[in-house]
């Protein structure tokens, strides 16, 4: 019998129906739905380069790139090559291999401050570990983080969440308890005042403030000046830890992150050092690997050096970790120029489209991350916080999204999410999106 899967049906809405008998949603994370853009989301056979192939033979320019992971474009060769030689060589060991230690030295290479790293498999976990972390070295239970930041699914950190809950205008989620969520203190972004007296009231039961480095789960939402410093400030006043989460800024916006663009790059001159830092995507160049770093004296808490306990069948795995060094190391700095290249020419031909259709708004850019926000209030005073976001003009996303995706652009199907570029985008890649962009800024303006 042929394997489950190996021939797709060539209809795409066929696949959709069969998988909501059989999927919750018909998706196995919520961002892939159409949910605030209605119709099918697109059921993909392969991916190359900047583009995607759907069941139906269709080709799209992708700027989803698997959520962050694709900054090399889709199935670099030489990832999928290192990738063929570490299955070969067996697809999982539960031991130890020196593939695991050249990974966590990789990461200390370009996050100096990382000086020792637990290697995972998803963001989640990443940012878990780091929150359990922080009230085992601490010893507190409190937990600071703000809304429109999303650091995976973990209970306490759903409430206010972007991302998906984010798109699906949903509080939190349903089945985290009271007494976890009593536990998470949510507060506004870009407001330090608020952090100060978050302090000043909790200060002594405060573990940890956790942050996206840069947000861009809320659509893209810069740390004011002094935003990242102030917390790292407040947070050594009180003894509190700051997890600096970089799951999705980590080594796509620059080689060090987010946290080396705002400093120099090397721990010695930086102005400013989290504890602990949470990395994920890139850094699994499209196969699961995720990790926690920092400190050796906070790091050496979790088992079985210390009495935090975490642990993991799959951590560290010898092919997903195979793919992700070979991501790193292939990502030297004409990578991070020429992302950074095509996140300028698509972004200022988005806003120039947008502007000649009459459309207000505000795109807003962190590295080689941007985003489109609607409505006059986002072009006046920009967005700085997850109540801004969700103030601008939601329903001319629909209409612009399907323009795009007409004309054979896969866009990220929320405006609370990045776009996500890579170096594989050319020169022909880059062309399709800007001859899509005009048409669909009509279709914005229209509705
Ligand atoms: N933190 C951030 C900043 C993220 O963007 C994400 C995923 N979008 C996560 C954590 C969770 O990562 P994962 O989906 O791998 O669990």
């Amino acid at each position: 019998t042929a394997l489950v899967g190996a021939t797709p049906p060539a209809d795409n809405h066929t696949a959709f129906l069969r998988a909501q008998d059989a999927i919750p949603g018909g998706v196995n994370s919520p961002v892939r739905a159409y949910g605030s853009v209605g119709g099918d989301p697109r059921f993909l056979t392969s991916a190359r380069g900047p583009y995607v192939t759907d069941v139906a033979g269709r080709e799209y320019v992708d700027l989803v790139g698997s959520w962050g992971p694709a900054l090399l474009g889709h199935a670099h060769p030489e990832v999928v090559a290192a990738v063929q030689e570490a299955a070969a060589r067996g697809l999982s060991f539960g031991a130890p291999t020196v593939g695991e230690v050249e990974l966590a030295e990789e990461v200390r290479r370009r996050v100096p401050a990382a000086e020792h790293v637990r290697l995972v498999s998803t963001g989640t976990e990443a940012t878990m570990t780091a929150v359990r972390l922080a009230r085992g070295v601490t010893g507190r239970p409190l937990v600071v983080k703000f809304a429109g930041c999303y650091h995976g699914h973990v209970d306490g950190l759903l409430a206010e969440a972007g991302s998906g809950v984010a798109t699906l205008s949903m509080p939190g989620s349903a089945g985290v308890t009271e007494a976890s969520a009593a536990e998470t203190l949510v507060l506004p972004y870009n407001d330090l005042a608020a952090v100060e007296a978050a302090f000043a009231e909790h200060g002594d039961r405060i573990a940890a403030v956790i942050t996206e480095a840069a947000p861009a789960n809320m659509g893209v939402v810069p740390p004011s000046d002094g935003f990242n410093a102030g917390l790292r400030r407040l947070t050594s006043q009180h003894g509190a830890l700051l997890i600096l989460d970089e799951v999705l800024t980590g080594f796509r916006v620059s080689e060090a992150g987010y946290w080396g663009l705002e400093n120099t790059g090397r721990a010695a001159d930086a102005r400013w050092t989290p504890d602990l830092f949470t990395f994920g995507k890139v850094i699994g160049g499209g196969m699961p690997v995720a990790a926690l770093g920092g400190a050796a004296s906070v790091m050496d808490h979790l088992a079985p050096s210390g009495p935090v306990y975490q642990a993991g069948t799959l951590s560290g795995n010898p092919v997903a970790v195979a793919a992700g060094l070979a991501t790193l190391r292939l990502a030297d700095e004409m990578v991070y120029d020429h992302v950074a290249a095509v996140a300028t020419t698509v972004s200022d031909a988005l806003g120039s489209a947008l502007e000649t259709a009459g459309v207000p708004h505000r795109v807003q850019r962190v590295g080689s991350l941007f985003s489109v926000f609607f409505g006059e209030a986002a072009a006046r005073d920009g967005v700085r916080s997850y109540a801004d976001a969700q103030a601008q003009d939601v329903y001319r996303h629909k209409p612009f999204f399907h323009a795009m995706l007409d004309a054979g652009v896969n866009l990220p199907p929320s405006l609370f999410e990045a776009w996500f570029c890579s170096a594989a985008h050319d020169e022909d890649a880059v062309g399709r999106i800007l001859e899509a962009l005009p048409a669909a800024a009509r279709a914005a303006a229209e509705a």
